[in-house]
C-alpha cells in the first residue's frame, strides 16, 4: 500500500495568474483550456472584479464551471504590509464573502498583493485557514516548508521576470530547463504570471507574450507533464504526503 501512490507520481506543472486581469479569460484561458484542454488558476482581487480591464463574475463562473481554479490575491490589492492585522483579516473575509455570493468555492490559498509579507502577515493569513502562494520573491521551497511540508525540492515557485522573463530568448530557454528537469525528477514547477498579451516585448514586466506562453505550454505537453490547478496540486501533494 505504502508505495502505491509513489508509483503513480507524475510530472506536473501548476500555472497561476495574479490580479484577475481580463487577459486571464481573453488569452490565458483560451490558450490553455479552449485550445489545449488544460486548466490554470487565477489569483483574484475581488474588489476589482467587473471593473475595467479585469475579469467579470460571469467570466469567472464560466471558467470555474470548466475546471478553472480561483485563489485570493487580496480583496482590494492593497499591500498587506500597509494594513493592520484586523484590516488584513477584513480583506481575506471580503474575498470569502464575494466568492460565496457568486457561487464559487472560497479560496484555500492567498497570493500576497505585490508579493510583500512579513511574519505577522503570514500568521494572519494562516489563521484565516489559508496557504500562502508566494512566500518567496522569486523561487524556492518556502511554500513547502511553511505550509504543506512538501519534500524539499519537490515544488519550485518561479516568477516571471529577470532570467525567467518569457519574452526573452534566454528566459524561454530557462523556462524549458525548469520544465525539462522537473519532468525528469517528477517535480512540479509552479509558475506565476500576470497579463498574457499579444505582441508583448518585455518592456512591461507584467506582460508575457502570447506566442511564448503558448510555446511553453506545448513544451510542457510534449514533455509529458500534466497541468494542475492550485487546488489539484494541493490535493495531489497532500495525498502524496499521506501515502
Ligand atoms: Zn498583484
Amino acid at each position: 500500500m505504502a508505495n502505491t501512490l509513489a508509483k503513480t507520481i507524475y510530472p506536473a506543472i501548476c500555472i497561476s495568474f495574479d490580479d484577475a486581469f481580463a487577459s486571464d479569460r481573453l488569452v490565458a484561458y483560451e490558450k490553455m483550456f479552449v485550445e489545449r484542454g488544460i486548466k490554470g488558476t487565477s489569483n483574484i482581487s475581488t474588489a476589482k472584479i467587473g471593473t475595467d480591464g479585469y475579469l467579470t463574475w460571469a467570466q469567472i463562473q464560466e471558467m470555474y464551471a470548466n475546471g478553472w481554479d480561483f485563489q485570493g490575491h487580496g480583496h482590494t490589492h492593497t499591500s498587506f504590509t500597509s494594513l493592520t492585522d484586523e484590516q488584513i483579516e477584513t480583506e481575506l473575509q471580503a474575498i470569502d464573502d464575494a466568492c460565496v455570493a457568486h457561487g464559487i468555492p472560497i479560496p484555500i490559498a492567498c497570493s500576497f498583493p505585490s508579493s510583500v509579507y512579513n511574519e505577522g502577515i503570514r500568521t494572519v493569513v494562516k489563521n484565516h485557514g489559508l496557504l500562502a502562494i508566494n512566500l518567496t520573491n522569486m523561487q524556492g521551497v518556502e511554500l513547502n516548508r511553511h505550509n504543506l511540508d512538501f519534500r524539499e525540492g519537490w515544488l519550485h515557485r518561479t516568477g516571471w521576470t529577470g532570467i525567467l522573463d518569457l519574452n526573452t530568448d534566454i528566459g524561454f530557454v530557462n523556462f524549458k530547463k525548469i520544465v525539462g528537469k522537473a519532468v525528469n525528477r517528477r517535480e512540479m514547477p509552479f509558475f506565476v504570471f500576470h497579463k498574457i498579451v499579444d505582441g508583448a516585448d518585455g518592456s512591461d514586466p507584467m506582460e508575457t507574450n502570447t506566442d511564448q506562453f503558448a510555446a511553453l505550454l506545448d513544451y510542457g505537453i510534449d514533455q509529458g507533464a500534466q497541468f494542475l490547478t492550485f487546488t489539484e496540486a494541493y490535493n495531489y501533494l497532500k495525498a502524496y504526503r499521506e501515502y
